[in-house]
């Protein structure tokens, strides 16, 4: 049986975090599809096609590794593609509360769903999208957190 597992997030930008977090996956998974989540309450600085561009560019050529937008009910996802893993990070505590909520509401949505959480390498641990946006937009270097491609994508977007 080929396990395949759903990383999904916004990705906004793809950070050397999810990175490390997509290398991890695949000693659980066969195939892992992360998934860009396109139904965003917040207003992303990167749209869909840029998101799904750079997280392209920053896997390379991993192998076993595909990525897609998707829009709409996770679970459904899931089923469409087969999937019965559901892979998500967690970094301090405070992750937990919210991951976990939705890891039920997920397994009420469909049972035969599983939630996995993986911790990144301890320098990654502090890192998330929101901050690298925050310190880009004031011009800082967040050259050691990303890929050069999302730097210069953030450059591009933010000017610096
Ligand atoms: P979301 O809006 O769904 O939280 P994110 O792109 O912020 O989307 O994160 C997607 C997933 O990646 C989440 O499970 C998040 O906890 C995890 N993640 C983000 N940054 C890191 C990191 N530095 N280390 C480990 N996991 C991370």
């Amino acid at each position: 049986m080929t396990r395949i597992a759903i990383y999904p997030g916004s990705f906004d930008p793809v950070t050397r975090g999810h990175e490390d977090i997509v290398r991890r996956s695949l000693y659980l998974a066969d195939e892992l599809i992360v998934a860009v989540a396109a139904n965003q309450e917040k207003e992303p600085l990167f749209t869909i096609d840029e998101r799904v561009e750079l997280l392209k560019i920053a896997l390379g050529d991993l192998s076993g590794v595909e990525v897609r937008s998707f829009d709409g009910l996770l679970t459904e996802f899931a089923r469409e593609h087969k999937a019965h893993i559901i892979i998500r990070g967690l970094r301090a505590f405070s992750d937990f509360d919210y991951e976990s909520q939705m890891a039920l509401m997920n397994r009420q949505l469909d049972p035969d769903l599983e939630t996995v959480f993986l911790v990144p390498a301890l320098h990654l641990t502090y890192l998330s999208s929101s901050l690298v946006r925050e310190v880009a937009r004031l011009r800082g270097d967040v050259s050691s957190l990303v890929h050069p491609a999302v730097d210069e994508a953030l450059r591009a977007k933010l000017g610096g």
